[in-house]
């Protein structure tokens, strides 16, 4: 007994040194027997993750340490846990005849290198049928035909020990912890481990202990509740600060998975990003397969496959798709590419720019009507079927021939005949206007939405945790307090309705304290406090509200999330008499408002769906010439503001909405308008606007991407281009610069100020350090506590959202809004004035833009056709 332990003993230390000091133990070929691996920078799971490698993935050892292997694949070289890699000793052939021909490929076309004797060995890399890939002794490749050796296998192996699969991992989480001979502490305890130590579970648990597998190979037990389960070896998720950025046109994509890097690949969610470049994307189940359309594109990519096809050419891939927490996630560039876009990869930021056409697809549905109908290779009742459809089924509609629909079913594309069919919503389509609204989900996050987004709603709570999080919705502010079993907390209000406090039983939030806020609108001043705070294991949600606003409290998914919301409501409605008799009503609300209008007699009545009457007063009266009656009236359920404006002295209306959509305003043209005497002039007077290049001089503005074009010189050109087409429509132009020379910020106020003009527009263009960044904005100021700008504040957004909405319907850079911005030259000056950023110099494709002498004319004609427009609206008689 004694004697056979040692013997034992003694194998075992020749076997180990012999791994470590024999050199072919490096560049030897090692087998991953995890089912995915994560691949490190170190040896070490305290490393970053560099990528992931595939069960069965034959890859080079090229170094040692500890219990690591560093490997190398075609595209990836890193550290593995030396149990997940499989270097045993590969299987060897022995050459059964003489003079065997040793070839350089598979195939007796290729040369003969050498010819082996019956008895000789190689290593075998490969059995690819008839042929097999082997190593020669100088390391170098070859091929032999299969039926000329044997196969032998080597000696020591223990096969059945290197099939136990590691399910998981766990840490133990108390200080000093047995491990037993079974699932039960009457077993004997044959080892310790400490607080930290990483421990691979080898089956489920058991009266609630875990098998675990030792690095010596032993397997014993150990009690669940003082281990935790640590995220799997297996799967493979980035580590938080190596989550690739997604940037769609220069804006960020947050998703509810994030992507991974797989292989040195990185996989991103498929649906999210195709959605957002406007395609429409389908699930087939059965075949487990998506379909993506966009007009005349159809992706299909079957999960697990590398060969994806685009309008049936096919793709490859280095790594299948796949899903990960109900998602599919696939390779970057493919997904990027698939409808036309454009991808880059930034590696010091991890960033993951795709530019490209994002107009959305509204996708073409037939219902089959007939009770089996063939779908076929092609559109012709003689071609072949494929597949058969029952009454009832819908499918997308990818083309159209002939009387015959294209259509996407499980992955594949098919005809049918259009007779067989309905074509969804056919007579809805034709009533719709031409122009389509955007979608929501498309829209970028704007600085505003981001402002008020902190945490992920979607991101998942463990049992006795709360999750705070908020974001700015269509619906407005909203705040999730998420909790795992779905707890409904007790809720009090305080301070006549201004504060609410939501109690949680039994939840922690996860630092003890969330601080966050909402930022309330346009000026973004307007700010809401929420606190959460946990003692013991209660958690109380405060939110304060500076004043009454209506809020909405629910319940979502089965109640794990509770929900409060304050809507879309009114913050002030504000009329005035123009000094060409016109009145102007401005309805402005904390966020976006939806409209309806609908004329009926005399009177005009304007439903605001979803927006809460609010702070607005039931009633409004404009005086003077035109003058009118506003009755404003709130209904709860479902919740609507309607406004009825009296149009009987009226001749004709305009309704104007903010890019921002807070902002409605109703213009109301009288029948017989009469100037007020205050705000007359001379009949012969002209309209005056001053134009305000930006910069120039010493001050060259900001400096392009390319380092070459400075903003100085495109404000100017644009603003040459600006007077010359509003001089044609007879209006006075006053140039705070006409060539390159400094003037100051108070100098140019000034001048507009001393001239009396009517407008002020400022044109400039943007810079962020951040290259990516892009678009259009355009600011104005009249904030609520300097009374003299606030008297203007019709006056001055509206020019800012006319200039904003032309500039933008010209050059089609995306609409970043307007803004109050607290800029000299819009708080000095006494007129309305607006500042222009017409695009990005440090954005790479917009500085090329506005290097263009076209891109510059039409920036030009945008900015002139919103200040004419004004000038139409407000000041033209
Ligand atoms: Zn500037």
């Amino acid at each position: 007994m004694q004697i056979k332990k040692l013997i034992t003993l003694t194998t075992l230390t020749i076997f180990i040194l012999t791994t470590i000091l024999t050199p072919i133990a490096l560049a030897q070929t090692g087998i991953i027997t995890g089912s995915i691996v994560n691949v490190r920078e170190g040896p070490g799971t305290n490393y970053d993750t560099v990528g992931s490698i595939q069960k069965d993935t034959e890859t080079t050892v090229i170094d040692t340490s500890d219990d690591w292997y560093k490997i190398q694949t075609d595209n990836l070289t890193g550290w593995v846990a030396e149990w997940l890699v499989n270097i045993n000793e590969k299987l060897k052939i022995e050459v059964d005849r003489d003079l065997v021909n040793i070839r350089t490929g598979p195939d007796t076309t290729y040369s003969s290198l050498d010819q082996a004797t019956k008895g000789d060995t190689y290593t075998l890399i490969q059995d690819q049928g008839d042929w097999l890939k082997i190593r020669l002794t100088d390391g170098s490749e070859a091929y032999i035909f299969a039926d000329l050796v044997k196969i032998i296998k080597p000696e020591n192996q223990e096969p059945q020990e290197k099939d136990i699969e590691i399910l998981r991992k766990i840490e133990v989480t108390a200080s000093s912890v047995n491990l037993r001979s079974g699932p039960d502490t009457s077993y004997d305890k044959v080892d310790e481990v400490s607080r930290g130590t990483i421990l691979n579970v080898i089956s489920e648990p058991k009266d609630g202990w875990y098998q675990v597998k030792l690095e010596n190979g032993d397997t014993p037990y150990i009690a669940g509740w003082l281990v935790k389960t640590i995220q799997e070896e297996t799967s493979t998720p980035v580590p938080a600060d190596k989550i690739p950025t997604v940037l769609i046109n220069g804006e960020i994509k947050t998703f509810e998975v994030d992507p991974i890097i797989e292989n040195g690949r990185t996989l991103v969610p498929l649906r999210a990003i195709f959605e957002a470049m406007g395609a429409v994307v389908e699930w087939d189940n059965d075949t487990r397969t998506v379909t993506a359309v966009k007009n005349n594109t159809v992706v299909v990519l079957p999960i697990g496959s590398t060969e994806p096809t685009v309008n049936d050419e096919k793709w490859e891939l280095d790594v299948p798709a796949k899903i990960v927490q109900d998602r599919t996630l696939a390779p970057l560039r493919f997904v990027g590419e698939a409808f036309g876009g454009e991808v880059d990869w930034d590696n010091d930021t991890r960033t993951v720019t795709i530019d490209g056409d994002t107009t959305k697809h509204n996708p073409k549905y037939v219902n089959v009507n007939g009770d089996e109908v063939e779908l076929r290779t092609s559109p012709s009742s003689d071609s072949e079927s494929i597949a058969t459809a029952r009454s009832g089924d819908r499918m997308i509609v990818v083309d159209e021939r002939d009387g015959w629909y294209q259509v996407s079913r499980g992955g594949r594309l098919a005809w049918v005949e259009g007779w067989v069919t309905e074509v969804e919503g056919d007579d809805e389509k034709e009533a719709e206007p031409v122009e389509t609204p955007v979608d929501d989900s498309d829209k970028p996050i704007s600085d505003k939405e981001s402002l008020n987004l902190s945490g992920d709603e979607s991101a998942p709570v463990s049992d006795g945790k709360i999750n705070i999080s908020t974001r700015l919705t269509s619906d407005g502010y909203r705040l999730v307090m998420k909790t795992a079993s779905g707890i409904t907390p007790d809720i009090v209000e305080r301070d006549n309705g201004k504060k609410i406090v939501f109690t949680f039983e039994g939840v922690k939030t996860r630092d003890g304290r969330v601080e966050t806020s909402f930022y309330l609108g346009s000026g973004r001043d307007e700010r809401i406090p929420i606190n959460a705070i946990t003692r013991d294991d209660t958690t109380w949600v405060t939110v304060d509200m500076p004043k009454v606003y209506d809020y909405e409290i629910s319940e979502e998914k089965n109640s794990n999330k509770q929900v409060f919301t304050i809507p879309s409501q009114i913050k002030t409605i504000r009329e005035m008499t123009l000094r060409n008799g016109n009145h102007v009503l401005a309805i402005n609300s904390i966020s976006e408002m939806k409209y309806e209008e609908k004329k009926d007699g005399d009177k005009l009545y304007l439903d605001l769906p979803g927006t809460y009457k609010g702070a607005a007063d039931s009633n409004y009266r404009l005086s003077g010439a035109g003058a009118s009656n506003i009755d404003v009236n709130q209904s709860t359920d479902p919740v609507n503001t309607e406004l009825k404006i009296n149009l009987k002295d009226i001749k004709d209306y305009q309704i104007t909405q903010s890019s921002n959509k807070d902002a409605i305003n109703v213009i109301l043209f009288p029948k017989d308008p009469v100037i007020p005497p205050s705000q007359s002039e001379p009949q012969d007077e002209k309209i005056s606007v001053v134009i305000d290049p930006g910069h120039g001089g010493s001050d060259p503005g900001a400096i392009g991407y390319s380092g070459s074009l400075t903003e100085k010189e495109v404000a100017l050109d644009i603003s040459l281009m600006v007077e010359e087409i509003l001089k044609e429509e007879g209006i006075d132009i006053i140039m705070t610069r006409t060539d390159d020379t400094y003037v100051g910020l108070y100098e140019r106020a000034e001048m507009a100020n001393d001239e009396e003009a009517d407008l002020f527009v400022s044109i400039h263009a943007d810079a962020h350090p951040m290259s990516d960044r892009h678009g259009t904005t355009t600011f104005y100021y009249a904030p609520e506590d300097r009374s003299s700008l606030y008297e203007q504040e019709i006056e001055r957004s509206l020019l800012a959202d006319l200039i904003q909405e032309e500039l933008v319907e010209q050059i089609r850079r995306m609409d970043r809004g307007t803004r109050q911005a607290n800029f000299a030259v819009l708080r000095e000056t006494e007129m309305p004035s607006a500042l222009v950023e017409v695009a990005f110099m440090t954005n790479p494709t917009e500085e090329e833009l506005l290097k263009k002498d076209s891109f510059r004319q039409i920036s030009a004609e945008g900015i002139a056709n919103g200040i004419l427009k004004y000038i139409d609206l407000m000041l033209d008689k």
